[in-house]
């Protein structure tokens, strides 16, 4: 339906292949002193370059060390950079990404696939091993469906949230999106199949995804639910298709390339009203999970709120030194004077209703007397007017695109260091005490601070814990990566596994959900993916 083309000009733009635009670039053969594959030679390498210029052209086949560094930036701690691709290809169509998967196969060659490849603070588009090719479907990015009526559209991997938004606005068509904060340069399917999260009622993105189609290891091509039934108008409307559902095992995992997406969109509601609700101590927190929990399970909160640590909202606009001097502990003092003086409380907690006048109305009071009851300032956009924290979940809350939260990047010096540590609990009040004081002292211990939210979902929490440091300062980056392990292992130890991670950490994370379920996955690989070429290492799962 839409079509929007990234010229090679696009890429440089949006900071990919820079080096490209000194004319260098295609290759292969050029000095890289990146580490190849196991068991490959240079000459295999260099074969499956060459093959690849064949499918997409040379000037869309990146092998100099320099032309791929675009792909090897990341923000996470990576002491003994490690975590580098060889190569990077960019196809532009299904057609071929399949040609490229025959001839991985044939060099044994492994690809890491991404779609936009944002995937900030989790590794970016670094692969988890050496020797690995990115295969960025940036350049797969047209719109291909929008049903107004039921909701629903279908998706090439390569298109951003922002191109979306704009498509529904432009065609005046009354449906939202539903974006993670990063929303402009991230794209719904990337997103989707990393099982991230946004903050409308429609949030919690997998469960409003529906129909696949993949590139299976084999390069033949499957669609899942509907989709594989001639003549069906059902791939975008019922999920669950025939048989085992398979949807699942496309995401956070390495069994195929999803060349397509089918998703539901929510239909503008007639009223939205967005609430802040400020809690003045950090002790607060799980009166304030307790408070929130009913609201969440009986779906009169519909959307996955946000309570945000006074830290982790002033890192979006401040720099640490604005609060406290280089060097000093971040206290509580003057994290307190300083939310205090920006209209926040210690604990900023985000949620909105959506419905009609009279829904809204009939809700509001009942939500109202339950929050205020758990000591909470129960604030509307009336009086944080010109808040630019209030507004910037305002935005979100709707769907609404912007980057403020990037300027956590910029918390500790300018190098740009973050690593997520996301575990989750159930949403009871004391294992949310439990875990934010575990966490303080973990990294509070490594010398970091503990900003932080809580993403309150319909009954589990996702603790975010923003692990931010100066990643041009060698040492800070070496605590960080200790204090990173320690959290996962910790956490880990009480019964609190991340829902996703980065690249540095994915084995770790996979040996806490157990052996039997890493064997499993680990036949299943061996089963369809023999040679071991799709994203080797995501999600802990190796060939
Ligand atoms: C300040 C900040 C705030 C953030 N806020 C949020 C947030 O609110 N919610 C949230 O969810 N995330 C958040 N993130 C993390 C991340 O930036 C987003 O999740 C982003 O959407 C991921 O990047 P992407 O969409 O480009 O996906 P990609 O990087 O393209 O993909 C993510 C992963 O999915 C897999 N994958 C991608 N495409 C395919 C494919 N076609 N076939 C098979 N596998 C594939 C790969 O394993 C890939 O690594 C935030 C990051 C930062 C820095």
């Amino acid at each position: 339906m839409s079509g929007f083309s990234i010229d090679r000009r696009g890429l440089l733009g949006t900071g990919l292949g820079a080096s490209l635009a000194a004319g260098l670039g295609t290759g292969a053969s050029a000095a890289n002193p990146a580490p190849l594959a196991p068991g490959r030679t240079k000459a295999d390498f260099a074969g499956a370059m060459k093959a690849f210029r064949g499918v997409v052209g040379a000037e869309w086949v990146f092998g100099d060390e320099e032309a791929v560094a675009p792909w090897s930036k990341t923000y996470i701690p990576d002491p003994a950079h490690q975590y580098k691709p060889v190569g990077a290809v960019c196809p532009q169509s299904v057609e071929e990404v399949q040609e490229i998967v025959r001839i991985a196969n044939t060099y044994k060659q492994p690809l890491w696939t991404v779609s936009t490849g944002k995937n900030m603070g989790y590794g970016m588009t670094a692969p988890a091993t050496p020797g690995q090719v990115v295969l960025d479907l940036k350049r797969m990015n047209r719109i291909l469906e929008v049903d107004a009526d039921l909701g629903t559209c279908l998706l090439e991997p390569g298109v951003t949230y922002q191109q979306l938004k704009d498509y529904l606005e432009e065609n005046k068509i009354p449906l939202w999106i539903d974006v993670p904060t990063v929303g402009p340069i991230a794209s719904p399917v990337g997103n989707t199949l990393d099982r991230g999260v946004g903050y409308t009622p429609y949030g919690e993105h997998f469960m409003f995804q529906c129909g696949m189609e993949v590139c299976l290891p084999d390069g033949r091509l499957m669609r899942t639910g509907m989709g594989s039934i001639k003549g069906s108008t059902a791939w975008q409307a019922f999920k669950w298709g025939y048989g085992p559902y398979l949807d699942g095992l496309f995401t956070q995992s390495n069994f195929g390339i999803v060349t397509k997406m089918g998703l539901w969109l929510m239909p503008k509601p007639p009223v939205y009203k967005p609430f802040m609700v400020r809690h003045a101590n950090m002790e607060d927190v799980p009166k304030i999970i307790e408070a929130m929990r009913p609201l969440r399970v009986s779906n009169l909160v519909a959307n996955c709120n946000l309570m945000m640590s006074a830290s982790y909202q002033l890192a979006m606009f401040k720099r640490r030194n604005e609060i406290v001097p280089d060097g000093a502990p971040l206290d509580e003092a003057s994290l307190k004077k300083a939310a205090t003086a920006n209209g926040l409380g210690m604990w900023n907690t985000y949620f909105a209703l959506y419905g009609t006048e009279q829904t809204v109305a009939g809700v509001e009071p009942i939500i109202r007397a339950t929050l205020t009851a758990s000591g909470g300032e129960v604030l509307t956009a009336a009086e944080m007017e010109g808040n630019p924290w209030f507004h910037h979940h305002q935005t979100l809350m709707q769907g609404g695109l912007n980057l403020d939260e990037v300027g956590l990047l910029r918390w500790r010096g300018a190098g740009g260091g973050l690593a997520w540590f996301a575990p989750v609990a159930a949403a009871r009040g004391v294992e949310a005490e439990r875990q934010t004081a575990l966490a303080k002292e973990i990294v509070e211990k490594h010398g970091f601070d503990y900003t932080a939210a809580y993403a309150i979902g319909w009954r589990d929490l996702h603790h975010i814990i923003a692990l931010l440091f100066d990643k041009a300062d060698p040492a800070q980056e070496q605590k960080a990566d200790a204090c990173y392990r320690e959290l996962v292992t910790r956490f880990g130890a009480q019964g609190w596994a991340s829902y996703r991670t980065g690249v540095n950490s994915m084995d770790l994370v996979a040996q806490q959900y157990g052996e039997v379920n890493r064997d499993f996955n680990r036949t299943l690989k061996r089963a369809i993916d023999p040679n071991g070429i799709l994203s080797p290492g995501k999600s802990g799962i190796h060939p």
